[in-house]
């Protein structure tokens, strides 16, 4: 056999994001909307592929996009910066400000891409512990803080996947030690009641990051956006690829923002169906986290966390298995769906636990 290139020692060893796309009935693991976008958004957008000038790269500045999101925000277009999701936000927010050398800071378990992709990127990767309760311990923040001094130290909220949010004290008191930038990543955030939006000034080394992923049920599009200082901005526009942001995507985004009412209103829609889902939980043998999401963490007590998934999948029902993820042992995530769809996850999951 040839003998193959190998890549960076630290890549070949990583084993990279891994969330099964496997083709059933019942797709509830990726925190997507179950709803598509609004058929008016959709005619809307139809009719902007034939205005694209195609033979053109796009705007660079991705201008009325900004120009909306900001108004949306009631902050100024030098104080949002978009790209291909959040995820895209995030690795450019870290090429500009951490990298090798510098140190990342993270308090798991939380979402797998901030430290993912603090890695690629050569950064120092610092791992705090959550309370047992899996809160964001405030002692163990400082100690790491102090002890790391990271130049990004990420707070999510709600957290993915515990569904957790932090309180506004919370998120100030982590503003006033971190020795870097804080992010809090809240992909939730519309499900929740209150955003660190409020807290964005100039004068504070707070990033905000927002998708239009979840809440917009806009995931096929990848688009996401930071609401941040203007500094902040100025600098990673330095770092991200020109044009990466394409004229159709642009659109779409700029389009979508037409209406939020039907945003909010599918959004209302989850929360109820969240609030059914979870008093159905409550009654069988699984532990529950209260969450401010679009999903639902859970622990069968009886039963093997992997045992329960398997079982789900094989009667077509996919939820997300964490029951390897640090402090998370046996525990499972369940996206909220249809009410048919969710439904179908109660039958399965009291089959899988009988
Ligand atoms: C889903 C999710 C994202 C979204 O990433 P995109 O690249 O915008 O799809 C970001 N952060 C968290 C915590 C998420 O759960």
């Amino acid at each position: 056999m040839a003998e193959h290139f190998q890549p960076r020692e630290d890549v070949a060893m990583r084993a990279g994001y891994h969330s099964p796309q496997v083709d059933v009935e019942v797709r509830l693991n990726t925190n997507e909307s179950p709803f598509s976008p609004p058929q008016a958004f959709l005619d809307a957008l139809a009719a902007e592929v034939g205005r694209v000038k195609w033979n053109r790269y796009p705007d660079r500045a991705a201008l009325d996009l900004r120009v909306k999101i900001a108004a949306l925000h009631g902050v100024l277009p030098e104080q949002v910066f978009v790209a291909n999701g959040s995820n895209e936000v995030l690795q450019t927010l870290t090429l500009t400000y951490a990298g090798p050398g510098r140190s990342v800071a993270v308090f798991e378990p939380t979402y797998a891409m901030h430290s993912q992709i603090a890695r690629i990127a050569g950064s120092e990767v610092v791992e705090g512990a959550r309370a047992a309760d899996l809160s964001l311990d405030r002692a163990e923040v400082r100690r790491v803080l102090a002890e790391s001094s990271p130049a990004i130290t990420y707070v999510c909220s709600p957290n993915n996947p515990t569904g957790l949010i932090e309180t506004e004290e919370t998120v100030r008191e982590v503003l006033s030690l971190v020795p870097g930038l804080l992010v809090v990543d809240e992909a939730y955030a519309q499900f929740a009641p209150w955003s660190a939006l409020s807290l964005v000034s100039e004068d504070l080394p707070l990033v905000v990051t927002r998708t239009f992923s979840k809440t917009w049920s806009m995931a096929a599009a990848r688009l996401g956006y930071l609401v941040g200082p203007s500094w902040v901005v100025a600098e990673m526009e330095k770092v991200v690829l020109p044009y990466h942001l394409d004229s159709l995507k642009q659109a779409a985004g700029t389009l979508a923002l037409d209406f939020v009412e039907e945003m909010e209103h599918r959004v209302a829609e989850l929360v109820e169906e969240r609030g059914r889902l979870v008093a159905q939980l409550v009654d069988l043998p699984v532990e529950v986290w209260p969450s401010s999401a679009n999903f639902v963490l859970f622990r069968p007590i009886e039963r093997d966390g992997d045992a329960v998934w398997q079982d789900l999948l094989d009667q077509s029902v996919l939820v997300r298995n964490c029951s390897s993820w640090p402090g998370l042992d046996g525990c499972l995530r369940i996206t909220i769906g249809t009410t048919e769809e969710d439904d179908r996850f109660l039958v399965a999951l009291r089959k899988a636990l009988s």
